[in-house]
């Protein structure tokens, strides 16, 4: 029997929930969020994806072998290989055992000067190595305030798609309001929508097709008591998460994401 707190309008995209460890925790740490992570996939209707450090990722992979979560990187290096000490393909991650990898992070946009060309060839080169791109894109306070939001997740993400290749590429995207990370200011369900629908429109434009099927997630201190008023949102496809991702038992409740049935649902 179908399941009534599914909502069939928008059309079924898989939630996802996926937390973001960044430069955070021991080896220890590592495993006991990942054992705790593929406990809570093993029980969860949204997709659960974990993003360790590099160190932590053979181990991490290890871990959830014969577990449904899934794995993948923080950030891959903009050229296929050669002599950038420090850097990590996106071949690299693959042969590790991720699926996905994060692309332009605002920590590494404003942090590490990533710019949006930048950004656009780590995504060709996630996608040369069979990673799915979590492009992340969102506008500091002080674009929000000068009005400037739609420009900036505009110019974001219209580079990206300039990006895709000819063939079919996977793609996720998530919205992240640079205002709301890290900060515990979580935007309003109705501002995350907003933001979501007009991404999915920038996507529709080009391709109405993969507008219908690409997730949108939304990351900004997300915790458990604020899930369900953004996920009765219909363009809000999940959550990347990341101080909450490093509490096993809040991490674990956010991996219970259901989709809320959709108001229009409920009409006569
Ligand atoms: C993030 O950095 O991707 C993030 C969403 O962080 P936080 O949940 O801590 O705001």
């Amino acid at each position: 029997m179908a399941d009534p707190t599914l909502a069939d309008d928008p059309p079924a995209r898989r939630l996802l929930v996926a937390g973001n460890w960044k430069m955070n925790g021991s080896l220890a740490d590592a495993r006991r969020w990942a054992l705790s992570a593929a406990q809570a996939a093993r029980h969860a209707q949204a997709e659960v994806v974990l993003f360790p450090p590099y160190p932590w990722l053979l181990e991490v992979a290890g871990l959830l072998a014969g577990s449904p979560a899934r794995m993948g990187a923080q950030a891959c290096h903009a050229e296929p290989h050669g002599a950038f000490t420090g850097g990590v393909s996106a071949a690299m991650l693959a042969d590790a055992g991720c699926a996905y990898v994060l692309c332009g992070h605002s920590e590494r946009r404003l942090g590490g000067g990533e710019t949006d060309q930048v950004v656009c060839e780590s995504m060709r080169r996630a996608w040369e190595a069979g990673l799915e791109p979590v492009l992340c894109v969102g506008e500091t306070a002080s674009q929000r305030k000068a009005g400037a939001t739609e420009e900036v997740l505009g110019r974001q993400l219209a580079a990206a798609l300039d990006a895709l290749p000819g063939r079919p590429a996977p793609l996720t995207l998530a919205y992240e309001p640079v205002w709301a990370i890290g900060t515990g200011v979580v935007a309003t369900p109705d501002t995350a929508q907003q933001a979501h629908a007009f991404l999915r429109a920038q996507v529709a434009a080009r391709d109405p097709q993969r507008a219908g099927r690409v997730r949108i997630l939304y990351g900004g201190s997300v915790k458990p008591d604020k899930m369900e008023g953004l996920l009765a949102m219909p363009d809000v496809d999940g959550f990347l998460v990341g101080g909450a991702s490093l509490d096993p038992a809040a991490f674990a409740a956010l991996a219970r994401a259901r989709r809320q049935a959709h108001p229009r649902g409920s009409c006569p």
